[in-house]
């Protein structure tokens, strides 16, 4: 299999990025902090930073039915951390649609870098908690289910009169092509129609328009 060339600055060039974090909150003994989150999908648990809960006057969980059992860890490169015992935390995250969430959950507590988040969600929180990072925006959210369901006009004209549901109208951001006439850019679906039916009786069919035509006439009847 032939390599690939090394040969550009951009190929070559060591890149270094922020790694995922968010703001959140963390309640205990009637105080709440703003603190920063960090989001590891590579951590195989949830840590928290050992001067953090402290400085929280907080105490490790010793309840036997819990029987917390830390396994060894290893950070990269390093012989086994210290640990510190298990915390169960009372926080609050917000995701990028403003989507709040509240949970209670036990962190392994360890020695972190004061520069680093205090808290580090790991695998099992995001796991859990259908967490989706999104790489290219640096942004995060949780999972949404999406559901789409089909009605013939005659069940949503019906559907409309019997409960004051609020209607929202999902518009296709289409760049026509200017006719010859100059007329001014459509701004109304309806515009938009009159123009591709313009467009249609004036020049061959336009194929990259046919899903937006179907979707125009079943709105018209
Ligand atoms: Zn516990």
């Amino acid at each position: 299999m032939p390599t690939p060339p090394l040969g550009s600055h951009e190929e070559s060039a060591l890149t270094v990025t922020k790694a995922f974090c968010t703001w959140g909150e963390v309640h205990a003994k009637g105080n709440v902090s703003s603190v920063p989150f960090g989001l590891d999908s590579y951590a195989e648990m949830d840590f928290v930073s050992i001067e953090f809960v402290r400085s929280q006057g907080l105490k490790p969980c010793n309840r036997k039915n819990h029987s917390h059992k830390i396994p060894s860890i290893e950070a990269a490169g390093c012989l086994a951390i210290k640990t510190y015992g298990v915390y169960h935390l009372h926080c609050t995250i917000t995701d990028r649609w403003g989507r709040q969430f509240s949970f209670a959950r036990p962190f392994v507590a360890m020695d972190r870098d004061p520069e680093d988040a205090p808290i580090l969600l790991g695998r099992p929180a995001l796991q859990e908690f259908r967490i989706v990072l999104v790489n290219s925006t640096m942004d995060w959210e949780f999972e949404r289910k999406k559901k789409v369901t089909e009605y013939s006009t005659k069940r949503f004209k019906r559907m409309l009169r019997k409960s004051p549901v609020q209607l929202y109208e999902i518009r296709a951001c289409l760049t026509l092509p200017d006719l010859p006439s100059e007329s001014p850019s459509p701004n109304t679906w309806k515009q938009c129609l009159a123009r591709i039916q313009q467009l249609k009786k004036n020049s061959k069919p336009l194929p990259t328009f046919g899903t937006y035509d179907q979707h125009f006439r079943r709105r018209r009847r």
